[in-house]
């Protein structure tokens, strides 16, 4: 297959890339599921992202664990071993020539051949793609912190009717959300639980920083990759981490707040609603995070190395 650069078909433009799916690759374009899959009718499906920085996957390991438990707690069938579909990932980015991208693996209940409603009937589908990296927040953004909004009046799907550690698209609350964020003026927002504690944002965590010590949400929220990794790299640092309810007072009196995604990594945020966070700039705690973090992505430790053809 030769490279696909920006893929057109049907007047659609599509990313450059590559997918897998049905055991074969194909450019980024052609990838297509069915308009009746459960996926799309029922957002039936589960995902793991992980991304690949200069050329090496970071914590690959532990997307793929999560994403065997999102699949198990959903009944759903990859039977792809885990070395295959680490295998199936690498050839996804090796074959896209990609040094920087956004990796995805997900599952979906798929299509029932009779289209009955029993979601035992449908034949499940995995389906894998590496796409150029995108980041939440942009390199002016990263420099300076963004500016958050806390949203009061959409909440966050409770976990008793989702489970978040199900990763998962129903995304409705957070994008009904961005929306307001966006009429605010905002550039990203953050939402609370039902019990009015704060929650998460589109596709990240949130991170207090109060008195030198890191305070994040435990419950209702997806317990990301990147929030393990700052978790794991403020014990290497001596930094106090709390995880769990984060009142809304604790998030408006931080120090320093930052959110975590894997796409985008540890990213300041210097106002909340309008107001500067303290002077208005990323914090020293932040700042340093920041750092290990990235020096992480050279660690043999966290990374796999893609051998690019050439
Ligand atoms: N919360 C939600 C709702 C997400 O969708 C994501 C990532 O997509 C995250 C948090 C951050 O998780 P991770 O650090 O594993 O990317």
């Amino acid at each position: 297959m030769t490279q696909p650069d920006v893929g057109r078909i049907d007047g659609l433009t599509y990313p450059r890339g590559v997918a897998y799916m049905a055991g074969q690759f194909l450019p980024m374009s052609e990838a297509r599921i069915s308009v009746l899959d459960w996926g799309l009718l029922h957002s039936d499906v589960t995902y793991d992202t992980v991304h690949v920085w200069d050329g090496k996957f970071f914590r690959l390991d532990l997307h793929i664990e999560r994403f065997r438990r999102s699949l198990a707690k959903l009944r759903l069938v990859v039977t792809h071993s885990d070395d295959a579909l680490r295998d199936i990932l690498v050839e996804c980015v090796r074959r896209s020539g990609l040094r920087h991208a956004y990796v995805e693996m997900l599952c979906t209940r798929g299509v029932s051949p009779t289209f009955s409603r029993d979601p035992r009937d449908a034949i499940n589908q995995f389906v894998a793609f590496a796409v150029p990296y995108g980041s939440v927040a942009n390199a002016q953004q990263l420099r300076e912190g963004l500016h958050l909004h806390l949203i009061d009046t959409v909440r966050r799907i409770p976990p008793e009717s989702v489970d978040p550690q199900i990763k998962n698209y129903h995304w409705l609350d957070l994008v009904t959300a961005q929306f307001q964020g966006f009429d605010a003026g905002a550039e990203t927002v953050v939402i609370k639980d039902i019990d009015g504690n704060v929650a998460e944002g589109p596709g990240f965590n949130i991170f207090a920083v109060k008195a030198g010590a890191l305070h994040t949400p435990e419950r209702g929220v997806l317990h990301g990759i990147t929030r393990r990794t700052v978790i794991d790299i403020a014990g290497r640092q001596g930094i106090a981490v709390h995880t769990g309810a984060l009142g809304e007072d604790t998030l408006r009196d931080a120090d320093e707040i930052f959110i975590t995604s894997t796409a985008g990594g540890v990213m300041p945020v210097t106002r909340l609603n309008g107001e500067p966070v303290r002077d208005g700039a990323p914090g020293a705690i932040t700042r340093s995070i920041y750092r290990t973090y990235w020096e992480w992505h050279d660690d043999p430790a966290y990374t796999l190395t893609v051998e690019y053809a050439g």
